[in-house]
C-alpha cells in the first residue's frame, strides 16, 4: 500500500464521517468478515424512557418510587437515568441515600431513608435470596417487546419492576442488511437479557445473539470469535465495550458514544449511523484494489 493511495482514502473516508486512525487500519477494514456490534446505544439509540412501574400487591408506589428512584440517581448507567426522569416527571421527592453500590452487569444496591433497596436483573434478586417466581411471567412479556425489565426489592421483599425501552435508531436495519447482502456475519452483543436482545435483534434482522454478557467478558467473547478463524470488527459506544473494541481487529466507536471508545478505537464513525461500517469496509476494499 503506498501511502498517497492510502491518503487519499482516509481523506474520502471523512467525508462520510469515518475517520480511521492509522493507514494500517485503513488496509486491515478490507478483511473483515465478522461485525459484533453492541447493543444499547449502537445499534439503538441508548436512550431509553421508563413505559412501566408495575407492584407487588399492598405497596405503595409513591413510597417504593422515591426510594428507587434516589438509588438509581447515584448511578450513571443510561438505565438509571432513564428510571430517575421517569420518577422526576411524576413529581415523587426522592428519599435520602445513606449507602449505594453499583452491581456492573447486574444493577445496584443502596440503603435509602433507611431501607435496603436493589434494583437489577433476576440473577441479582437470585443473590440475594429474594422470591420473584410470581413476577416472572410478566417480565418475559415485557422482555419479549424489547424492554428491558428491572425488578425491586426493599428489605429483602420483592416490592415490583420498572421497564424501560430503548428505540432502535432508523438506519440500523438497513445497516445491517448492507453487510449481511456483502456475505459478513453479523452478530448483536449485549449485557441485557435473552428476551429482549433477540426481540432487538429482530427488529434489525440480526439473529445471532450474544446475550447476558457481563461487562468484562465483551472482550472474551470477541477472542472466541478470533479462535474461530474470524477478522472481527467490534463496534460499540464505549460504555462496558472499550476492552472489546481494543481486542477486535477492528474497533470501531460510535461517535455519539463515549470519549473512551474514540480512545479506544481505530476507526470513529462520527455520525452514529450503522451505515459507517459498510461504507468503511467498501472504502478500503476499494483503495486496496486501486494500490494492487
Ligand atoms: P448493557 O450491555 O445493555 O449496557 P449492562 O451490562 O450494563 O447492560 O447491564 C446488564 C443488565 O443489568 C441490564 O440490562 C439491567 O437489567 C441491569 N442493570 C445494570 N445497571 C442497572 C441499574 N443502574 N439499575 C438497574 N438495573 C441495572
Ligand atoms: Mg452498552
Amino acid at each position: 500500500a503506498t501511502p498517497t493511495s492510502i491518503m487519499a482514502g482516509s481523506g474520502r473516508a471523512a467525508e462520510f464521517g469515518i475517520l480511521f486512525k492509522g493507514g494500517e487500519h485503513l488496509e486491515q477494514t478490507g478483511h473483515i468478515d465478522t461485525v459484533v456490534v453492541d447493543k444499547t446505544g449502537t445499534v439503538t439509540y441508548g436512550k431509553p424512557v421508563l413505559t412501566d412501574v408495575l407492584l407487588a400487591d399492598a405497596i405503595d408506589e409513591t413510597t417504593v418510587l422515591s426510594l428507587v428512584g434516589a438509588a438509581e440517581k447515584q448511578s450513571e448507567h443510561p438505565l438509571a437515568q432513564a428510571i430517575v426522569q421517569g420518577i422526576e416527571e411524576r413529581n415523587i421527592s426522592l428519599g435520602d441515600v445513606q449507602y449505594f453500590e453499583a452491581i456492573p452487569g447486574y444493577g445496584v444496591q443502596a440503603t435509602v431513608s433507611g431501607q435496603a433497596v436493589i434494583v437489577g436483573t433476576r440473577k441479582l434478586m437470585a443473590q440475594y435470596g429474594i422470591d420473584i417466581h410470581n413476577v416472572l411471567s410478566t417480565m418475559e412479556a415485557l422482555e419479549k417487546n424489547g424492554k428491558t425489565a428491572m425488578l425491586i426489592a426493599i428489605n429483602g421483599q420483592y416490592a415490583g419492576l420498572v421497564a424501560v425501552a430503548d428505540t432502535v435508531k432508523e438506519t440500523s436495519k438497513d445497516a445491517v442488511e448492507r453487510l449481511q447482502a456483502m456475505g459478513i456475519e453479523v452478530i448483536m452483543m449485549t449485557g441485557d437479557n435473552e428476551r429482549t436482545a433477540q426481540a432487538i435483534g429482530a427488529e434489525v434482522g440480526v439473529n445471532q445473539v450474544i446475550a447476558e454478557v457481563l461487562p468484562e467478558g465483551k472482550a472474551e467473547e470477541v477472542k472466541k470469535l478470533q479462535a474461530m478463524g474470524k477478522k472481527v470488527a467490534m463496534v460499540g459506544d464505549g460504555i462496558n465495550d472499550a476492552p472489546a473494541l481494543v481486542t477486535a481487529d477492528i474497533g470501531m466507536a460510535i461517535g455519539t458514544g463515549t470519549d473512551i471508545a474514540m480512545e479506544a478505537a481505530d476507526i470513529t464513525l462520527i455520525r452514529g449511523d450503522l451505515n459507517g461500517i459498510a461504507d468503511a469496509i467498501l472504502m478500503s476494499r476499494k483503495t486496496m484494489r486501486n494500490i494492487k
